[in-house]
């Protein structure tokens, strides 16, 4: 069996949960920050170390088979790669800023205008698509302080929380890319390998997890019915009687996005003594 390759970040935002989301996948490998390769020891499959910039070419002209990347990255590479599964981390947003003062408040107002930018395929992009023609300064870091410097007029950047952009005086008026990191593939290499499939299947097993919680409930037994109805768990829930008579216990799984919404209805519904747990893997 061909031992695959997959890049991740070495250092930087994503290789932490890069190294983490591999390793609840069951694969074992050490992070090494000193070195470019590591084999994982119960899987064929080698783990490349690069900086982030590289990845999604590495991927597109096969020197790694599979990568760990912000699709922001991939965008702006260009590369031709296939999206194998949204990771749901590393959340960001591309983004257009002035300084708070600034008479620039809607994308029309930027027609002539300088933008500063890390981002400039994925900007320019953008502005054709609104059919703006502004002037794109390329800068490779620090792009928050180039208005400041009288450089440019906005800027467009990454913004998570939105703190950097408060401290510098800045202002966000238009969301150019909404990006998180993305197991890519090699294209056409996917589909029929059986190693990409079965890495797959545990990476939706370890996902599927995340978004949920185990949820173990008390209630009086003439509850039952009400509280099942608000479930929709797995399949229905299991109901496990108490010593004490006319009491049970009800064990389901909750999603996290609803979760207190339902946790609120649940206790309106007869539930005390709600215990609630992580859940590992789900695998269906
Ligand atoms: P490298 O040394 O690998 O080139 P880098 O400095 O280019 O690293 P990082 O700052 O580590 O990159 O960010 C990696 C990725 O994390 C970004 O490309 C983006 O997808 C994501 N990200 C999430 N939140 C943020 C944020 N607040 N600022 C920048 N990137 C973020
Ligand atoms: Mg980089």
């Amino acid at each position: 069996m061909k031992t695959l390759k997959i890049a991740i970040q070495k250092s930087g935002r994503l290789n932490e949960k890069s190294v983490d989301i591999l390793s609840k996948c069951g694969l074992s490998f050490e992070n090494y920050k000193s070195s470019l390769i590591s084999p994982v020891q119960n899987f064929p499959l080698e783990i490349l170390f690069l900086r982030d910039d590289d990845i999604p070419e590495y991927v597109q002209d096969g020197i790694a088979d599979l990568g760990i990347v912000g699709e922001n990255v991939i965008e702006e590479t260009g590369a031709d790669v296939t999206y194998l599964h949204r990771l749901g981390f590393g959340k960001c947003t591309l983004k257009i800023a002035v300084p708070n003062h600034s008479e620039i408040n809607s994308l029309n107002d930027l027609e002539g205008k300088s933008i500063a930018t890390s981002y400039p395929n994925i900007l320019k992009k953008f502005l054709n698509k609104n059919q703006v023609q502004a002037d794109v300064r390329v800068i490779s870091g620090s792009v928050e302080i180039s208005t400041n410097l009288g450089l440019s007029d906005a800027i467009c950047d990454i913004v998570s929380t939105g703190g950097t952009l408060k401290s510098n005086g800045l202002k966000p008026f238009a969301d150019v890319l909404s990006s998180e990191a993305i197991l890519i593939a090699k294209n056409g290499i996917a589909d029929e390998n059986e190693q990409v499939q079965e890495l797959l299947l545990r990476l939706r097993s370890v996902l599927r997890a995340k978004e949920n919680k185990y949820v173990v409930m008390n209630t009086e037994r003439s509850n039952i019915e009400a509280i099942s109805n608000l479930l929709s768990g797995i399949k229905s829930p299991t109901i496990v009687p108490l010593a004490e008579e006319g009491w049970c216990a009800v064990h389901t799984v909750i999603s996290e996005k609803d979760f207190w919404e339902k946790i609120s209805k649940l206790r309106k519904a007869g539930a005390q003594g709600i215990v609630v747990l992580p859940v590992e893997k789900i695998i269906f």
